[in-house]
This record gives C-alpha cells, sequence and structure tokens, in this order.
C-alpha cells in the first residue's frame, strides 16, 4: 500500500497520542493507585495501632465516643472484633453494624494487615480494610479494624489523574498544532514539487513551481526548475540539431546528386568534369567530417580508452599549424606562437588532444577578424602545462559562454558565419579534456575575441587511463 507522506506523519502522530494514551491508563494510572493505596493504608494502619494501644490492657473499656471522632476524621468506619468474630464495637449507627463477622480470619489479610473488599460481605462497597491487632501478654484477644471506602481512597488519586488527563488533551493539541505546522512548512511544498516533478515529467515545462520558505525545499524547487530548464534547452538543442544534420546532410546531398546528374546527361561536359570533381570532393569532405563529429561524441559518450604517450606539445603545435597555412592566408591572419620553453613534453592522448588543438584553431581562424592574429602560448604552471588558443574575432557574449560547451549549440543560429558546424566540437574537446582528469576554459569579450586555455599533465604516468 502506498502511503502519502501526510498520511505517514499524521499516522506518526495519531501512534504518539494512542501510545500516550495508553501509558496513561495502563502504567502512571495503575502506578499512581498503587501508591496513594499503600499511602492510606499505612496511614490507616497507624492510626489503628494507636487505637490497640490504648485498649490493649481492657478491651471492655472502649470510649466510644473517641472511636466515633477517629472514624469521623478518617471517613472511615472503625470496628473492634474479638478473635470470635463478635463485633464489639463499631462506629456509626448501631443498627447498620452487623454483631458478627464468623468467618473472620486475620491470616487471609495481604501481608496479615489489610484487604480490599466488601469485608465479608459486611459493606455495600469496596473497602479498604486494615486491622491491629489487640494483644495482651502475646494473647491475641481481637482486632482493631479500620474500614474506608476505596471510592474515598481514589479522591485525589483521581484529582491526580484528571490533572494529567488534561495535560494529555493539552499535549494532543500541541501535536495537532504540530501537524498543522508541518503540513503548511514541509508537506505541502514537497506535495507541490512532487506534483510538479511529474508535470515536468510529462513534458509540461512551463508549471508553475513556487516553494516560499528558504530552506533545502526551495532549493530542490529551484533545482528542479533548473533541471527542467536544462531539459527543455536539451530537447531544443537536439530539435535544432536534427534539423541542422538534415540540412547538412541534404545540401552536399543535393549538390553532389545535381553535379553528377549534370555529369551524365552531358550538360557538364566532360572537359569540365575535373573541377567539378573537387567540388564533390569538398562536398564529401563536409559529408566525412559531420558524421566523424557524430561518431566522435557517440564514441565519447561511451567508456573509451586513452592511449596516453610522452610528446613535445610545442612541436606537435608547430606542425600542425602547417595544415592550417592555406586557410589563415585566405583570411590574411598570422600565427603568433610564445612558448616559455623551445621544447614541453606532455603526457596525453596525441590523437585526441590533435582534435582538440584542430577544433581550437579551427574555430579561431572561423570566428578571427580578417588581417589580425591568432595567438598560442604554452606555458608550465607546477606539474601542468596551460595551453591557450586566442583570437581576436567576433568574440562570445556573456550569456553564450556557458552554452557553447553544449552539445549542438551554435551561437550563431541563421548559421551564416558557421557553415559546416554541427556545434558539435566544443563538446568533443570538452569531453577529451575531461577524460584527460584536465580543466578547460573560455574568456571571451563580445567583440574582442576569445580564447581557450586547457591544461594537460607534464609528468608522466605509467597506465593507460
Ligand atoms: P562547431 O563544431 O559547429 O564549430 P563548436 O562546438 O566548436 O561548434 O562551437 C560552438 C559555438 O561556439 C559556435 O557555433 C560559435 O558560435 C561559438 N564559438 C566557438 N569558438 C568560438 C570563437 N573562437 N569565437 C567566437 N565564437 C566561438
Amino acid at each position: 500500500m502506498r502511503l502519502h507522506i501526510r498520511s505517514k506523519i499524521f499516522l506518526v502522530i495519531l501512534l504518539c497520542l494512542v501510545l500516550g494514551l495508553c501509558s496513561i491508563l495502563f502504567i502512571i494510572y495503575p502506578l499512581v493507585e498503587t501508591m496513594a493505596v499503600k499511602e492510606e493504608r499505612q496511614a490507616l494502619y497507624r492510626q489503628a495501632n494507636y487505637i490497640a494501644a490504648s485498649y490493649r490492657a481492657n478491651i471492655g473499656n472502649v470510649n466510644k465516643g473517641q472511636i466515633e471522632a477517629m472514624a469521623y476524621d478518617e471517613e472511615a468506619t472503625i470496628r473492634i472484633i474479638d478473635i470470635e468474630g463478635t463485633i464489639l464495637l463499631s462506629s456509626g449507627s448501631d443498627t447498620q453494624t452487623p454483631t458478627s463477622v464468623p468467618s473472620f480470619n486475620p491470616a487471609l489479610g495481604i501481608d496479615g494487615y489489610y484487604q480490599i473488599d466488601d469485608f465479608y460481605g459486611t459493606f455495600h462497597e469496596e473497602m479498604l480494610t486494615v486491622y491491629a491487632p489487640l494483644a495482651k501478654d502475646v494473647l491475641i484477644r481481637g482486632y482493631v479494624l479500620i474500614h474506608k471506602p476505596m471510592r474515598l481512597v481514589k479522591i485525589p488519586l483521581n484529582r491526580s489523574m484528571s490533572f494529567v488527563f488534561l495535560l494529555f488533551v493539552f499535549m494532543g493539541m500541541l501535536f495537532l498544532l504540530l501537524y498543522l505546522y508541518l503540513y503548511l512548512r514541509l508537506i505541502r511544498p514537497i506535495e507541490k514539487i512532487a506534483k510538479a516533478g511529474l508535470e515536468f515529467a510529462n513534458g509540461n515545462r512551463t508549471y508553475p513551481l513556487s516553494v516560499q520558505s528558504k530552506d533545502e525545499l526551495h532549493d530542490i524547487a529551484l533545482s528542479e526548475i533548473d533541471l527542467s530548464k536544462q531539459l527543455s534547452e536539451t530537447s531544443d538543442d537536439q530539435h535544432k540539431f536534427m534539423a541542422n544534420i538534415s540540412h547538412d546532410f541534404r545540401s552536399p546531398l543535393t549538390s553532389i546528386r545535381g553535379y553528377i546528374v549534370a555529369m551524365q546527361d552531358g550538360t557538364i561536359p566532360a572537359e569540365m568534369q575535373d573541377k567539378y570533381f573537387h567540388i564533390l570532393l569538398d562536398e564529401t569532405d563536409r559529408l566525412m567530417n559531420l558524421s566523424n563529429n557524430i561518431l566522435d561524441i557517440t564514441e565519447l559518450e561511451g567508456n573509451f580508452l586513452l592511449q596516453k604517450t610522452v610528446f613535445d606539445i610545442n612541436d606537435f603545435i608547430r606542425k600542425m599549424l602547417l595544415s592550417f597555412e592555406g586557410r589563415a592566408l585566405e583570411k590574411s591572419l598570422t600565427f603568433e606562437l610564445t612558448f616559455e620553453s623551445e621544447s614541453q613534453e606532455v603526457y596525453a592522448d596525441k590523437a585526441r588532444i590533435e582534435q582538440v588543438l584542430h577544433n581550437l584553431i579551427d574555430n579561431g581562424i572561423k570566428f578571427s577578424n580578417p588581417n589580425s592574429t591568432l595567438d598560442i602560448a604554452t606555458r608550465k604552471a607546477g606539474d601542468k602545462v596551460f595551453i591557450s588558443v586566442r583570437d581576436h574575432g567576433i568574440g562570445i557574449a556573456k550569456e553564450n559562454l556557458a552554452k557553447i560547451w553544449n552539445r549542438f549549440y551554435k551561437i550563431d543560429s541563421s548559421r551564416g558565419k558557421d557553415k559546416k558546424g554541427s556545434g558539435l566540437g566544443l563538446s568533443i574537446v570538452r569531453e577529451i579534456i575531461q577524460a584527460h582528469k584536465e580543466n578547460i576554459d573560455c574568456i571571451s569579450t563580445e567583440g574582442a575575441g576569445a580564447e581557450f586555455i586547457f591544461t594537460l599533465p607534464i609528468s608522466k604516468e605509467s597506465r593507460i587511463v
């Protein structure tokens, strides 16, 4: 059975109240009753002994007036009985007092001096009876009996118990107030968050969720809203990605098909086909690039192994830049290299770091202003090498800085600046650097350029991660 949190808390409070009531009824009440009866019993016993001591010498010489006064004080009945069970004297009205109790046997009394019952049927209600022996020269000649109705013995007890019950009712009300507080401050916000979670999960990403308190629940609510936003952004990005991918696949495929048909039907004469083969090659390169990126990202999502080796990162960058010379020339860009030392050994997966540098330099050239420089620097700090690729171009607005690492994210949604991009490059870069357990960051001012800095370890590691 699935219990709601509010029912659980309510049941716990109810259980506490029931347990409280049971302990009052079955533990506290009997305990207090025993103590009250014991106290009364001992007081009456002292009294009975006092009377017994007074009349021990002459049992017949009893002062009835004194006995009556004592009985009145104690709200009890005092009787003097001989060992045969004949009642010699009794306080109160003589007509209601039996003359004898033939079966009277003090040995049957509890602890030999008291009993709680109707005293051999001589009373119509439950009585506490204590008896003290009237003994002379070790010879017991009779007993002083004091009978007090249990109803009267219990009066102080009932008074204290009513106070305990009152306290219990007060506690019950406090518990109800506690439940009300918990309901308003804890249960209701949790229910709101749970409902919002369901709504978000069902795709209702705009479901309003607000939690007033400034505690952990507020944080959970904020995280849930944030998560829902991220989910909706991811799904938006994926939508965009699918649209981009379809477009990016379709446009080269359309032109490839167009050129092949034109070659086939002779629209492009045989002597011009060489030129068009180059275009076809470019278009297939674009398709290859796109599918490679998609494959890369899928591979990086799984558990992949890095093939780490020691290599000179400075030399590696120098050689890599040769392949970018053509594109740099087209934009009149110059490469500025600032290496702290001639050579700098790092321990990393060379092929993956080539991908990282390729993507960063490719973006750098793509977004640089013509006639500017692309600065590439390496510098050592501790056991790390900091590698920076910095361009002087359009830069990235502050609000977009966190998003550029997201898969499928492209700032220029019209894709005018970045026709071939799929928005996967930087997320591949970050996955690779994170797989090396290193960091990458981007500093940028919109309109002034962007700098990407990442670290690699200098120290050798013998294992392959
Ligand atoms: P792509 O694979 O399409 O190049 P990236 O993930 O590499 O995508 O980059 C994502 C987006 O980040 C690009 O569309 C671009 O808008 C922005 N960006 C990346 N590098 C730079 C840069 N050096 N200058 C300005 N914007 C950049």
